[in-house]
């Protein structure tokens, strides 16, 4: 183990940040992330003549780059991303580029905020065109100024080699980890974000080690591209270039991981109930298909949601239905017969999509966001559910919409579906006629009108994640204020409870697919209220089992019974861990 850092001669350093998922992992940092302000700011440039030479580098280093890139994807046949790869290198080595750049730098005395914006004036400019081919293009270049910018201020792409890397950035978007292959990626350290930040959702359902709130005080500066790391994603320790001794003293927890994960493992084919019979079927969140075989090796009975919002992210433009159906399909076939809850795209909040040209809004989350989208824009919703209930033919399907407020709003899309299986059969495409619809109860106005939703759709899954947001004004991603983000918030415990009832009135089932269902305290509560269903990200699967199979149901409600008597959520939190643990 000691063989891998070495010939280190930095000095080590230990930074401390907010451990989210734990493990522990070594690797060397490459820094990644779009969001390029942070840099920006600390950019100092030199002379203009050094600035201009720094650009013309970069776009010969970049045009290089991806010529690399387009060999590696054609030899994996993966011919469309390499015919994208391929326009955005004709472009860098455009010359009226080039010029334009120059002439930037003459004004801006700074390479990385010419190539910025040279490319963002020439992507209005194809916009003004009116022609769609154009407008797409102009994602194209923005897309190649970063790119191009980013080699300049030396952030470097997440490229896939053969070392595992530590991505590590001020924000890292949830498509450049869900772009990536697990395997390639040894951990995470993420300057801003929070446990239910996407890019940490990514993380987690693939088991990656990440440590997030390096912002602070700047401390992900300390951090530089290529050092070698060891990092706790528990602790949220960091060792930056770590001596022989440093190394030495992790062998021990990496040793004690392992025990651990063999214990789990073991878990892995019983099935979570209560010691007096009690079933709660656990499953697994997802954000592509290639997730499903590592939750099924976690134990996970099925897929209780699939964000099929990742389908959309990380390319330039939408989706067909074809490739759609394809990854559905894949994510379906997988689950081998298993339930697989596909929800309809829940683009908006910290989930933009640049191609989707959505005017900035003061407020993301409270916005145009998910159906509210889907509902006003048919040429993105049709295609998706045909995609779905045609991949529903191979295997077992369910339709999740996200955001849901009213009964309007559902009845509307039951005529989407109605229409895309009139489509599908003039079209002559087989469909299954067998999928579930449901909807998330992720905002207090659904969890209020249970009783009446529930009369209207097949099963109800609750999004804590922004139930718990919208029900206390807190915002989910806001460091400052997450000592007041708290899933035991007497508030949110009450409309859980409320929408698990009104299903059980109507029988229907009601599952969770918010983070509190990975919590194994919260678990106890919910399977005491009867609900059916908990989705997590799989590797908390056999926490939570552990913890069901260890109590009996007649405790559970007396537990329930406390609980629902008492005040404050951070009492409660301090309850469930004094008799649960
Ligand atoms: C939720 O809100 O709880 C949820 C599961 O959806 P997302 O985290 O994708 O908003
Ligand atoms: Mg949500």
């Amino acid at each position: 183990m000691q063989g891998i850092f070495q010939g280190e001669s930095k000095m080590a350093e230990i930074i401390r940040g907010k451990g989210v998922i734990s493990g522990i992992a070594m690797g060397k940092i490459m820094l990644a992330g779009q969001n390029l302000d942070g840099y920006l700011v600390n950019y100092e440039p030199e002379d203009k003549e050094t600035e201009k030479k720094k650009a013309q580098d970069a776009l010969t280093a970049v045009a290089e780059i991806l010529r690399e890139s387009i060999e590696k994807l054609k030899s994996k046949d993966m011919k469309e991303q390499a015919a994208i790869m391929e326009a955005h290198r004709m472009m860098v080595q455009d010359p009226m580029m080039a010029d334009n750049i120059m002439a930037k730098i003459e004004e801006l005395g700074n390479a990385p905020k010419a190539v910025l914006k040279a490319a963002e004036e020439q992507a209005v400019m194809f916009e003004q065109m009116e022609d769609e081919y154009f407008a797409a293009r102009a994602v194209d270049l923005r897309d190649v100024g970063k790119r191009v910018a980013k080699y300049i201020l030396g952030v470097k792409e997440p490229e896939i080699g053969d070392e595992k890397v530590i991505l590590c950035g001020r924000e890292i978007e949830p498509s450049v980890i869900a772009g990536m292959e697990t395997e390639k990626i040894a951990g995470v350290l993420l300057g801003s974000g929070s446990t239910t930040a996407h890019a940490v959702i990514i993380a987690k359902a693939r088991a990656i080690p990440t440590i997030v709130g390096l912002n602070k005080e700047d401390r992900i500066d300390r951090i530089a591209d290529g050092d070698h790391v060891i990092m706790d994603g528990e602790r949220g320790e960091i060792v930056v270039n770590p001596a022989p001794e440093d190394i030495a003293s992790y062998d021990e927890k990496i040793k004690k991981q392992k025990e651990l994960a063999a214990h789990y493992a073991a878990l892995k084919d019983l099935p979570a109930v209560t010691t007096d019979g009690v079933k709660v079927d656990l499953m697994a969140n997802i954000g592509t298909h290639m997730d499903v075989d590592n939750a099924l090796n976690y134990g996970a009975e099925g897929v209780g949601l699939f964000r099929s919002e990742f389908v959309f992210m990380g390319r330039q433009d939408i989706p067909t239905e074809e490739d759609q159906f394809k990854a559905y399909k894949e994510a379906i076939e997988k689950c081998k017969g298993k339930l697989c809850v596909i929800r309809t795209m829940d683009i908006g909040g910290d989930k933009p999509l640049p191609y989707l040209n959505i005017p900035e809004e003061e407020n993301p989350f409270l916005g145009y966001r998910a159906v509210r989208i889907s509902l006003q824009r048919r040429d993105l919703f049709l295609p998706q559910l045909k995609a779905i209930l045609r991949a529903g033919v191979y295997g077992k399907a369910a339709i999740m919409i996200p955001m849901i407020i009213n009964v309007a709003e559902f009845k509307k899309v039951k005529e989407f579906i109605e229409e895309a299986k009139l489509e599908l059969a003039h079209e002559g495409k087989a469909y299954s006629d067998d999928v579930q619809v449901g909807i998330m109860v992720e905002t207090p106005a659904a969890a209020i009108m249970t009783p009446v939703l529930a009369k209207y759709v097949d099963f109800f899954s609750i999004g804590t994640n922004d139930l718990v947001q919208y029900t206390l004004a807190v915002d989910r991603g806001n460091a400052n204020i997450s000592y007041l983000y708290n899933h035991f918030n007497p508030a949110v415990l009450r409309l859980v409870q409320r929408t698990i009832s009104s299903a059980r009135e109507n029988g229907i089932w009601a599952g969770m697919c918010g983070e509190m269902a990975s919590d194994p305290n919260a678990a106890v509560l919910l399977m005491a209220m009867g609900i059916s269903e908990l989705s997590m990200s799989a590797p908390s699967i056999p926490r939570v089992k552990e913890k069901i199979r260890s109590i009996s149901s007649v405790k559970a409600k007396e537990i329930l019974a406390d609980v629902m008597a008492m005040e404050d959520g951070d009492d409660i939190r301090n309850y469930l861990q004094k008799i649960l643990g």
